[in-house]
């Protein structure tokens, strides 16, 4: 048995001074992650450091800039706070998805952020690997997921990885160095085989979101093969922003957990802008935007069927957040 060495510092100083004394440690907060993958011995690290006694870790604040959350936040927190309801409901739509109470006590929002990805190929045990090649991420030359693509397309399932990104998160990273802030587009990279941009030993030590505009509103909508306990196989985020007239000054829609990172589709909402919501517009709207995400992802992940989902439910996004906008959501 190897030997596992755990630190449960009380400063973000002492933590990051460990993860430098330690190659190969990772940080756990919740664990209910991570502990999963080092059970599959799908991560190895050679010491744990808890960030559980840096106090200001756990802090949720309402300011002038926003809404700061520290990274140690347990996801039930910001379920029971009526002010992350009211002000950024798809965020609290996508924590009240995750998984189920007695997990959301314990999981936080740092530890989703960052959450590795996943596949149906890689988190297996290894006696079930051993009648596939390795793959991209397990060090190997193929993704099974696009046996012909020269990439690992492992799925970021994050829950809040398109509401954070929707609402234009700023995260705060910290190393032994110096600390330094990053928009929430420039932390995920993109790769299946490490989702975001974290150097070894940085650590994300809080997330801002600016308060959404007047007019604006969001929703999020996820879809699984079962109702709980079960990962996301295609989960949207949407905004709206509406000017003084009512017409529609932007729109964004995210498609998450078809690849590494969220996919962006913009082309398919540039009708949306200066229109007047309606059904029809939405209806009309949603029928380009699987295509889209399909060409811009190029993962066979968004199949037929999750094509339609996206479809339908594109829909009831735009409906929601229009809802939401116009303060009649309810
Ligand atoms: C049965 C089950 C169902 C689940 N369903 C879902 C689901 O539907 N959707 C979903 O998104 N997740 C799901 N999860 C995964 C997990 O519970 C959540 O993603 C959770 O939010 C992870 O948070 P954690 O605090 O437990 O992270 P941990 O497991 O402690 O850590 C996860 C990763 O983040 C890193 N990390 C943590 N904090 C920081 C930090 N501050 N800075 C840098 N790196 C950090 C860790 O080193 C690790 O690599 C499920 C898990 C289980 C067991």
């Amino acid at each position: 048995m190897t030997r596992l060495e755990f630190h449960r510092p009380d400063t973000l100083k002492e933590a990051l001074e460990i993860l430098e004394k330690f190659p190969g440690s990772r940080i756990v907060a919740g664990g209910t992650d991570l502990i999963v993958l080092m059970k599959d011995l799908l991560v190895k690290p050679s010491a744990l450091v808890s960030l559980s006694r840096v106090k200001e870790f756990s802090r949720i604040d309402f300011n002038a800039d926003g809404l700061h959350l520290g990274p140690m936040t347990p996801l039930w927190r910001m379920e029971k706070h009526d002010r992350i309801k009211g002000t950024f409901p798809a965020l609290f739509q996508a924590v009240i998805s995750l998984a189920v109470p007695p997990i959301r006590n314990q999981a936080t929002v740092g530890g989703n952020l960052c959450l590795d990805t996943k596949c149906i190929y890689y988190n297996q045990s290894r006696v079930w690997k051993r009648a596939l090649t390795t793959c991209f991420k397990g060090g190997g030359k193929i993704c099974h997921v696009a046996p012909s693509g020269k990439r690992c397309l492992g799925g970021l399932v994050a829950e809040t990885a398109g509401p954070f990104s929707i609402y234009n998160a700023v995260l705060t990273i910290a190393s032994p160095r110096n600390v330094r802030t990053l928009p929430i587009e420039d932390f995920f990279s993109g790769d299946g085989i490490k989702p975001n941009t974290l150097a070894p030993g940085e650590v994300v030590a809080g997330i801002r979101i600016p308060l959404p505009p007047s007019g604006a509103g969001a929703a999020y909508y996820r879809f699984s093969t079962r109702k709980a306990l079960e990962f996301s196989r295609v989960n949207l985020t949407g905004a709206i922003c509406l000017d003084e007239r009512g017409r529609i000054s932007s729109a964004r829609l995210l498609v998450g957990a078809i690849g590494p990172a969220p996919v962006e589709v913009r082309k398919s909402l540039v009708p949306l802008i200066g229109q007047v919501p309606s059904e029809k517009l939405w209806s009309e709207t949603a029928k380009g935007v699987a295509g889209e995400a399909v060409r811009l992802s190029r993962s066979p992940r968004l199949t037929p069927h999750l094509q339609a989902v996206v479809t339908v439910n594109t829909e009831r996004i735009f409906q929601q957040a229009w809802r939401e906008a116009t303060g009649n959501s309810a």
